[in-house]
């Protein structure tokens, strides 16, 4: 049953879109939401284009799901990221990801999905007696290509290994054995102010940087039938909080460009490449090794791993450029 459900999807990769509200500072500087979402699938852009615009870009994107910027976070969860991530207790890899600009509600978003699974696996847990479960916890950040452990006060950055049995692997990688929900919830406490030591010191670096929590999810039940015989499984989900979609941009002013030297984001530019690869089938060369986070997330994206994206936009009429990035992003996914 478990290899039925792997086939069954393992040619595709979930494509979500979440608008979000107009915050403040855009209602203050009189921004308008230019944004619709018209059915569960299909968002339009409202604004008049010009003809020459029209040519340029579509007025309406379609998706496995749209979600108005009314929908909690909840209902993004159940219906664009559940069945992926809980694919885990089954022993499937999976990843989930945030993808958008700067402020346009990748966290905000990332972080409701990642307490609704540990919320879901620990009632899983709870109801299969007949298992016996490890749940481990992990956190990382990537930044300009370099890996950070979050569990750690220690920001030595962490060298990646290539492991012939498990791929490539973190060194010295904080590997928390989960006990409850309130151990989780100092985890992710501490992760959040390890991210923002990093920031006082680093200006913008939760725009620049990638945090990836992985949650592993090994199980066993054993019989006795005259000897014993057990089954194992081993999985992990990967929720990935990647940095502003706009460091992956080329339209920076060749100053701007200058300044932040090849900042331009090797590990964003590398997914784009490795994701537009994957949707269009698992043959051929995936450049996987080409950068930090690809490397890491490997046996989490290609085989029969299973992918769900989630790309969040700002409605403003301000951002539209960046916005268009971000659909062109998600539709070359699909
Ligand atoms: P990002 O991580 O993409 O930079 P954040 O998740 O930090 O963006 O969101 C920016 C701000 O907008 C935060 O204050 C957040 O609480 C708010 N926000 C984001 N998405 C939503 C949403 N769907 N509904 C309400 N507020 C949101
Ligand atoms: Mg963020």
């Amino acid at each position: 049953v478990i290899q039925e459900a792997a086939t069954d999807h393992e040619e595709r990769i979930l494509v979500s879109v979440r608008l979000r509200p107009l915050n403040d500072k855009e209602i203050s500087r009189n921004d308008v939401s230019d944004w619709e979402c018209i059915n569960d699938t299909t968002i339009i852009y409202r604004n008049n284009i010009s003809a020459s615009e029209r040519s340029l870009y579509p007025t309406a994107y379609s998706f496995d799901r749209v979600f108005r910027s009314d929908c909690s976070t909840r209902e993004v969860y159940d219906e664009a990221a559940k069945d992926v991530a809980l694919s885990v207790v089954s022993g499937i890899n999976s990843s989930i990801f945030a993808y958008g600009q700067t402020s346009s509600g990748k966290t905000y978003t990332m972080s409701g999905i990642t307490e609704c699974t540990v919320a879901d696996i620990f009632n899983y847990i709870d109801k299969h007696k007949e298992r016996e479960f490890i749940l481990k916890f992990s956190a990382i950040e990537i930044y300009n290509e370099s890996v950070r452990d979050l569990l750690s006060p220690d920001c030595t950055p962490l060298r990646l290994l290539d492991d012939p049995e498990r791929g490539t692997v973190v060194e010295k990688l904080t590997d928390e054995t989960l006990r409850d929900w309130n151990h989780f919830a100092e985890l992710i406490s501490f992760c959040e102010t390890q991210r923002q030591i990093g920031e006082t010191s680093l200006n913008d670096a939760s725009s620049r940087s990638h945090q990836i929590l992985r949650l592993t999810v090994e199980s066993s039940a054993c019989e006795f039938l005259g000897n014993e015989k057990c089954s194992t499984l081993s999985a992990s989900v990967n929720f990935i909080d990647l940095a502003g979609s706009e460091r992956a941009s080329q339209t920076n002013s060749a100053g701007t460009r200058l300044k932040e030297g090849c900042h331009i984001n090797r590990s964003l530019l590398t997914l784009g490449t490795v994701i537009r690869k994957l949707s269009k089938g698992k043959n051929g060369h995936i450049p996987f090794r080409d950068s930090k986070l690809t490397r890491i997330l490997q046996s989490s994206l290609g085989g029969n791993a299973r992918t769900a994206i989630i790309c969040t936009m700002s409605p403003a009429r301000s951002h539209v450029e960046q916005t268009r990035n971000t659909l062109l992003f998600a539709s070359c996914a699909k």
